[in-house]
């Protein structure tokens, strides 16, 4: 209803939203954004979605912060830079001189670009000394780069969306694009209207779901055996590439007499889904060639998520589905920069472009004039462990909202509480400042400030300034460098603008060194890249994999998940996104997308509402073993009986006070996608 003048000038720019990276030209009017429009670029041809195209108000909502803050006597007091930055330094160093290097952790963002994750890491590693650095990565999709570097050799999406359009047949895992990667998920389902055959495995009928030729409603926590079955199914059915397995994988033999124990019949009872509809899945996935995987959190926030990533990676290369275009195996990643994110080196254990500390250590040294940390780093949630401990003194996130945004709420507060040092670095007064702050060092918006970004399919693509800065914000490369320079360590952390930072990243990540800012002015490119006449990487693993000529196949056996239900807690509650919102709603629901979506609501079946005696708009309480949180309801044939979903965008709602403490067995990502539950009905 607002009436907008006409933008005087457009610059082009990349979304701040989703892990699709689409590009779109800034309208602005008097240092104000008034408008958005879409960019035909090769990722989004034309399109934007709800997000990209309309919520971005909140880079004016009157709440924004624009001076630092220093919390007094509980009090939140704006400062001075000087202030705020001695401050944070005096109260890091005493820590440093009191406990060591390895009691203060700092995250970086997807929030923030490549360069700027680079110096989060580099100041950790060089000027602080310790390897505790991580980022949200830690929390979505760290379990499928863990997977495919593992078994693949490259800890990344192994195609391009170009190859959308090349596949002739898709299986999506875990991942609702229609919502939480809109501009790949109408390009899945136009291609689906075309005539490419689709296999979703999802516990709820989504949009893509109800347009599949089979949809595995597979009961939360059971990917593993549904995933082996599909694998049985392959080789039973001899529907498997003899040729590619007998040039490129090993363990055929092993795999085959391990997963024959997983036959559809075995386990269709215990996934929730006929077995006859697992079999029809894998013949169709085998028979699309090429056929591609898209992977979502449904997939990889489990107990077992690294574990699933590696048994769809099994299926890939069964079918000869790697190393050519329309096929492969691509993780969907959540948010804008996440894969750039980890990439630059905010993981605890490796280094920029996910080299070993060990075996790259010595460049890097060479390149940063320092002597790097020889510990082993703590992860995310080994920060918030050694936090309960008294282990850990101080952390530093930027761009992300720690409590709202990790499982169990309760948990993250114990650990959160007795810090001596929380820096938060952000437009908002986010809930963990709000909660836990001790500083507050207000950021510039991607609207502010150049660098790039890093896609789901690997592509590196500019961000330019579109306004200026808003009162004493500054963009997160300025402040760490100003931060080292506090600490009496500028050296290494005195560059004037980003590209310098950039160019830096290029000496010391191979993969990306062809990536320079002057072309990346005119195309975007998929690292691999090595020098600046490689035309990039769409595909990975076309001759040979990372890891060598050959990939093995994974035996992954299955573990449930210690989360059940039972008499106390009988129903399961899974968690993800919407379509208009974003994450921990900081920027979304300071937008006109509120309207859109003003509230998480509690989906469920038409059966348990009845059963509960519950209707649309009841608020009901829903109990796990870790909280409590009062949710409206919303019924819909989307759910299963016995299955509940609810999104986690609005702070008050504060979802993650129910889920559970369950992590991944090899990188730690929270159990999101299963908690066990009961409903108390509280009004109407
Ligand atoms: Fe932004 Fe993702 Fe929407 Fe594209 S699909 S406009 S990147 S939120």
């Amino acid at each position: 209803k607002r009436v907008l003048a006409a933008p005087t000038s457009w610059t082009r720019t990349t979304c701040v939203y989703c892990g699709v990276g689409c590009q779109m030209e800034v309208g602005c009017v008097d240092r104000r954004l008034m408008a958005v429009r879409p960019v035909d670029s090769p990722v989004n041809r034309g399109h934007l979605c709800v997000k990209g195209r309309y919520a971005f108000d909140f880079n004016h909502a009157p709440d924004r912060i624009t001076t630092p803050m220093i919390r007094r006597d509980g009090q939140w007091q704006e400062v001075t830079w000087d202030e705020a930055l001695c401050f944070t330094a005096t109260r890091l160093q005493a820590i440093i001189d009191r406990y060591g290097p390895d009691a203060i952790g700092v995250l970086g963002s997807a929030r923030a670009t490549n360069e700027e994750n680079y110096l989060a890491q580099k100041l950790a590693r060089m000027v602080i000394g310790t390897n505790n650095v991580d980022c949200c990565a830690r929390v979505c999709h760290t379990p499928s780069a863990k997977a495919l570097k593992t078994m693949l050799g490259t800890g990344a999406a192994t195609n391009s969306f170009d190859d959308i359009e090349v596949a002739k047949a898709f299986l999506l895992c875990g991942v609702n694009p229609t919502e939480n990667h809109p501009i790949v998920g109408a390009r899945i389902k136009q291609r689906v209207l075309q005539g490419a055959k689709l296999v979703v495995v999802d516990p709820r009928r989504t949009e893509l779901a109800a347009l599949a030729d089979v949809h595995l409603a597979v009961r939360p926590g059971f990917n593993i055996p549904l995933f082996n079955a599909m694998a049985a199914t392959l080789i039973e059915e001899d529907l498997v590439d003899r040729s590619f397995l007998a040039e490129r994988v090993t363990e055929f033999d092993d795999f085959a007499v391990f997963v024959a124990d997983y036959a559809p019949e075995r386990v269709a009872d215990s996934c929730g889904v006929a077995a006859e509809a697992i079999r029809a899945a894998a013949r169709l996935y085998a028979a699309g060639q090429p056929s591609m995987c898209f992977h979502g959190l449904g997939v990889t926030e489990h107990m077992q998520g690294t574990e699933g990533v590696m048994a769809l990676i099994n299926l890939a290369l069964l079918t000869g589905n790697l190393g050519k275009a329309g096929a492969g195996i691509n993780p969907l990643r959540g948010q804008n920069n996440v894969q750039g994110a980890a990439q630059m080196g905010c993981d605890p254990v490796s280094l920029t472009g996910a080299q070993s500390i060990k075996e790259a250590g010595p460049h890097f040294e060479a390149v940063w004039g320092a002597r790097l940390p020889v510990n082993r780093g703590l992860d995310l949630l080994e920060m918030m462990d050694a936090a309960k401990a008294g282990q850990l003194k101080a952390i530093w996130a930027f761009g992300y909202d720690v409590y709202l945004s990790l499982a169990h709420a309760a948990d993250t507060a114990a650990a959160l509480s007795p810090l001596d040092l929380v820096i938060v670095q952000d437009l908002f007064l986010n809930q963990t400042a709000a909660a836990f702050g001790t500083v507050f060092l207000p950021a510039a918006s991607f609207f502010e400030k150049d660098g790039t970004f890093m896609n789901s399919d690997r592509r590196v693509q500019r961000i330019r300034t579109v306004l200026p800065l808003p009162g004493e914000a500054r963009p997160d490369w300025w402040i760490i460098q100003a931060v080292a320079g506090y600490l009496g360590k500028p050296q290494g952390f005195s560059f004037g603008e980003p590209e310098a930072i950039w160019d830096e990243i290029r000496q010391l990540w191979p993969a990306g060194a062809g990536l320079s800012y002057a072309r990346l002015e005119g195309e975007s490119l998929n690292w691999p890249c090595p020098d600046e006449s490689h035309p990039g990487t769409p595909i990975l693993h076309r001759d040979r994999f990372a890891v060598g000529k050959t990939a093995a196949l994974a035996r992954i056996a299955f573990i449930p998940t210690p989360e059940q239900v039972n008499d106390d807690y009988p129903l399961l509650l899974t968690t993800g996104r919407t379509l208009p919102h974003f994450n921990a709603g900081t920027m979304s629901y300071r937008t006109p997308n509120a309207e859109l979506r003003p509230t998480d609501t509690l989906d469920m079946a038409p059966s348990d509402a009845a059963a509960y005696g519950l209707a649309d708009g009841d608020t009901v309480r829903v109990r796990s073993r870790y909280g409590e949180a009062l949710l409206p309801v919303r019924v819909t044939e989307a759910m299963q009986a016995g299955q509940l979903f609810t999104s986690f965008h609005r702070p008050d709602l504060f979802v993650n006070r129910l889920t559970s403490s369950v992590r991944d067995r090899m990188v730690h990502a929270p159990e999101f996608k299963v908690t066990a539950v009961r409903l108390e009905k509280t009004g109407g």
